[in-house]
């Protein structure tokens, strides 16, 4: 093997595969059975923080950034100048093993531009996850991203080697789709998800009645999307990912802010900054019909078809619905607790769990980890009382000035939430 020109085409394709963003994970539970390489089970991938805090890192890079497509929100498109490469199925393979020995990686995160068509795409794609699996024994973690238009047999051969699948949404509506990728229609998402979610559905009845079934994409599937290439609101993105999770089962969908890189009147302007705080707010609002229990017409509506900025999505709902509160954390139901600013899903746990031992007051509410500085003027307490005079801007001036920190344009990472 030719190491120079490996790397060569290394720089290149985990270059291209940088704009995707849909690579963490967790819920795999694909243990090392089999005395081969490495070991996936509750391990969350990609440069990322698992809900322990541990970071972890998967080889992320393209198959090709070769494409017979011109989307024009794509460095990778056809139309676009850039330098191409493809790696073999045994380059990727021969990388992954090696990074993997070296401990560089835990797990690789594979997705390609479409060279020739989807099948003849498709089918390498699952080749070297294949390969992994069966000659090298490999049990890291394996997220692939399909190719739409693939046929169902590959999608479903891909589930039985890949941790996880995705299919790109791409974009939030249609329209943009129409606009930015007109080559692409919505129902070449909307097939492979639907297969995979099926078999998904199958694999699982399966092997309740024999348990050596072999598992399907035990990790399930996610979906991504752009956000900021087209001028949907949030109402829109909103509406497809409830769609998405509802009708496909899907474990994420991860809200990608558009980069502008490539000049097209169709497309923002270069230089116009990447919509982080947005897609910070979006993750915010998933979470908040995920794990929250809302619906997610509490948070935006043709009302409000816009997140507030400023604020997160919990306390922008709470301050247009001042008359629930305040709330009582010593006799309110877990659902009420669960909406007040500044109390986690943890934390809500906590109270309803340390009220059985007594009264809780502010002072055992800071212990129990609640951010006070929200949750104050939304919790029966001596303070509410002067919250209760103040109208609801002048509240939401109030939280964003005494949390000028938290509140500022500065955001770590999406998941620091409420
Ligand atoms: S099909 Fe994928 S890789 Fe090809 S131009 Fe479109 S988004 Fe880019």
């Amino acid at each position: 093997m030719n190491w120079e020109r490996l790397q060569e085409k290394l720089g290149i394709l985990a270059d291209a595969a940088k704009y995707d963003v849909s690579c963490s994970s967790s819920g795999s539970n694909r243990e090392n059975t089999n005395k081969g390489l490495g070991d996936s089970s509750g391990m969350g991938i990609c440069h990322t923080y698992t809900e322990d805090g541990r970071c972890v890192s998967l080889l992320k890079i393209l198959l090709t950034n070769h494409c017979i497509y011109d989307c024009l929100y794509c460095v990778s498109r056809k139309s676009n100048d850039i330098k191409r490469a493809a790696f073999t199925v045994d380059e990727v393979v021969e990388l992954t093993i090696n990074f993997y020995r070296r401990n560089y990686i835990e797990g690789l995160f594979l997705s390609s531009g479409i060279f020739k068509n989807s099948d003849f795409t498709m089918e390498r794609l699952v080749r070297v996850a294949k390969k992994l699996r069966t000659e090298h024994k490999f049990n890291g973690y394996i997220h692939l991203k399909t190719i739409p238009g693939a046929s169902d047999e590959l999608m479903q051969e891909a589930g039985l080697w890949a941790d996880r699948l995705s299919v790109n949404i791409e974009l939030p509506t249609k329209s943009g789709l129409a606009l930015l990728a007109p080559d692409k229609k919505h129902e070449d998402f909307i097939k492979p998800m639907k297969t995979i979610s099926n078999a998904i559905i199958e694999n699982k009845s399966e092997k309740k009645i024999i348990k050596s079934t072999p598992q399907f994409t035990p990790a399930g599937q996610s979906s991504q999307m752009i956000i900021g290439a087209t001028n949907e609101t949030d109402l829109d993105i909103v509406k497809t990912s409830t769609f998405l999770y509802k009708n496909f089962n899907l474990k994420r969908v991860y809200y990608s802010g558009y980069v502008p890189v490539l000049k097209d009147n169709k497309l923002p302007d270069l230089g116009t900054p990447v919509p982080m705080v947005r897609e910070n707010r979006l993750y915010q609002t998933d979470w908040l019909f995920r794990f929250y229990q809302f619906d997610p017409s509490e948070i935006v509506n043709e009302t409000y078809p816009h997140l507030d900025l400023e604020i997160d999505p919990k306390l922008s709902w709470a301050l247009r619905n001042r008359h629930l509160f305040p709330i009582d954390v010593n006799t309110a139901d877990y659902h009420m607790i669960l909406r007040i600013p500044g109390i986690g899903v943890k934390s809500a746990k906590k109270i309803v769990s340390a009220r059985r031992f007594g009264k809780l007051g502010q002072e055992q509410l800071k212990k129990l980890g609640i951010a006070m500085n929200r949750a104050q003027y939304f919790i029966t307490s001596k303070n509410y009382f002067n919250a209760n005079d103040w109208d609801s801007l002048t509240l939401r001036n109030l939280i964003i000035q005494s949390g000028k920190s938290k509140y500022s344009n500065k955001f770590s990472t999406q998941l620091s939430l409420f």
